[in-house]
């Protein structure tokens, strides 16, 4: 076995500079560019593509839209329903208000198998938990076994995409990192691997093949919640998720609340826009979908732990809610312009990207570094909300999220309680913001300043000092005219002051 794994952290994360420090060592690295230029790039053309195939693609997505946002507006009732159904199914729900609640809940359960080893689905719920830390400190080793996240854990790295947790990594570098590590977890490569795709993923296969048939113990996330039939459902393309859903005797899904739909046949919209905005396929290779326990057939003992960890929070913001529609689709991150220079360790999270730039800051608040910055990642382009297939309007909901950071100061979580803290840094911004306010509220003044502007003009510097020195030493300041706007109107329009 290797030393220490290292993989993402539990909420709240250690300290991680803000975005621009880390974007701009990413920036610099143009291995990493390369990558990510290739691979976003690619993806989002086919994307376009398999989209454009489909002519109600607009009206599935305001579909999947609306089905979120009810799901949301009732989301009490329908976890309620939801436990009936999976407890009627032989199913047994648990209920963890944060990351260290669902970790306790999940170790435990882990332990009472006797079992120390544990094969996982690929699941964000669980990275953002930091699930496999807390199970390495119990002493049970969790074994990734999506393609790309085995990679990662390998690797001892960070996923940097949602999608493709692998997206920074070429061919030859997964290649070394298969020789030097497999042997350390297990099956080592074959001797002479290449960087074919074909080799390296057969390497990965005989890898995991002998975790599978070892495991007692399977844990995954879940696309989507069924709340009438309790039934889960995991939407994949390798196959190993079946494997790790079918396979084990034990069964634990650690799923967020926001992941619920109401009926079994709402999924045929999300089984449409999913998989064609994440891997542009019209159909995804496999949907698992499991509904209780089957005398039989599959695991014995079924366990779902219902995540909270900031959803709630984020439910009570009328604007920021709106991320919870996430599908987790990916799409966004493969045409964001921000994303495809500084890739996905900069934002530090799993969630990485737009959707990551307005989820991290609601689920862990803003009082870190990291998720005060992560709203200003972004250059308000607005083409994650162009192919976004729930319809998340992402730059509102950064700008709400500037608002936040420089008006209201930090908002934190202490246990389930948002707390908002005394405003700091930003002072300047505030200060303008403030200034700016009370002069728009007096005309008075503001007539006043700009007749005051207009005859100093001569005297205006060309750069800005202080703080604002870094912005215009690119930008041309504009010109102050020689008469303001209101004046050359009452005075071309016959003394009539329709700006009063
Ligand atoms: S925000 Fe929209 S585009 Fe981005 S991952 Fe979520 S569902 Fe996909």
């Amino acid at each position: 076995m290797s030393g220490t794994f290292v993989g993402m952290p539990a909420f709240p994360p250690p300290v991680y500079p803000a975005f621009p420090v880390a974007a701009h060592e990413a920036v610099n690295n143009q291995t990493l560019r390369g990558n990510l230029r290739h691979a976003t790039h690619t993806i989002r053309a086919k994307r376009a593509k398999a989209v454009a195939e489909l002519s109600d693609w607009a009206a599935l997505r305001e579909a999947g839209k609306q089905i979120k946002d009810h799901t949301l507006r009732h989301l009490d009732r329908y976890l309620l329903q939801l436990e009936e159904s999976v407890t009627a199914a032989g199913g047994i729900v648990h209920w963890a208000a944060d990351a260290d609640e669902a970790n306790r809940i999940v170790t435990q359960l882990v332990q009472e198998t006797g079992e120390s080893e544990v094969v996982k689905v690929k699941s964000m719920a669980t990275q953002e938990i930091g699930l496999n830390e807390a199970l390495e400190a119990a002493g049970i080793r969790a074994y990734e076994t999506d393609l790309a996240e085995l990679i990662v854990q390998l690797g001892k790295d960070r996923p940097s995409h949602i999608l493709v947790p692998a997206i920074h990594r070429n061919r030859g570098e997964i290649r070394e990192i298969f020789v030097r590590e497999m042997s350390e977890w297990g099956r080592p490569a074959p001797e002479g691997l290449t960087d074919s795709p074909a080799e390296l993923a057969e390497a990965a296969r005989l890898h995991l093949r002998e975790k599978f048939l070892r495991a007692k113990v399977g844990i995954s996330g879940a696309n989507f919640m069924v709340a009438d039939t309790g039934t889960l459902v995991v939407v994949e393309s390798e196959g190993n998720g079946r494997m790790c859903l079918t396979l084990p005797e034990t069964l634990i899904s650690v799923v967020g609340i926001e992941k619920i739909v109401p009926t079994w046949q709402d999924l045929e919209v999300f089984l449409q826009t999913l998989p064609r905005s994440s891997t542009a396929e019209r159909m995804n290779p496999y949907t698992s979908t499991w509904t209780g326990t089957t005398d039989g057939d599959g695991p014995r003992t079924f366990h779902l732990v219902l995540l909270d960890n900031g959803r709630t929070d984020t439910l009570a913001d009328e604007v920021g809610r709106q991320a919870l529609r996430c599908i987790r689709c990916s799409a966004c991150l493969n045409v964001c312009p921000v994303y495809e220079r500084a890739g996905g360790h900069a934002y530090g999270s799993v969630y990485p990207g737009p959707i990551g730039a307005i989820l991290s800051p609601q689920l862990r608040g803003t009082a870190s570094e990291i998720d005060a910055s992560l709203p200003y990642a972004s250059s308000l382009c607005g083409a994650c909300y162009e192919v976004c297939p729930v319809a998340i309007d992402i730059p509102e909901v950064l700008v709400h999220l500037r608002e936040r950071v420089v008006e209201g100061g930090p908002v934190t979580r202490e246990g389930n309680k948002v707390v908002l803290q005394p405003a700091k840094g930003h002072a300047a911004e505030r200060a303008a913001m403030r200034a700016a306010r009370w002069t728009f509220t007096h005309p008075g003044a503001l007539r006043t300043g700009q007749r005051l502007a207009s005859r100093t003009r001569r005297f205006h510097p060309r750069t800005l000092p202080g703080p604002g020195k870094a912005w215009s030493g690119t930008r041309d300041l504009p010109a102050v005219p020689a008469e303001p706007f209101r004046d050359w109107w009452q005075r071309t329009n016959g003394g009539k002051d329709e700006a009063k």
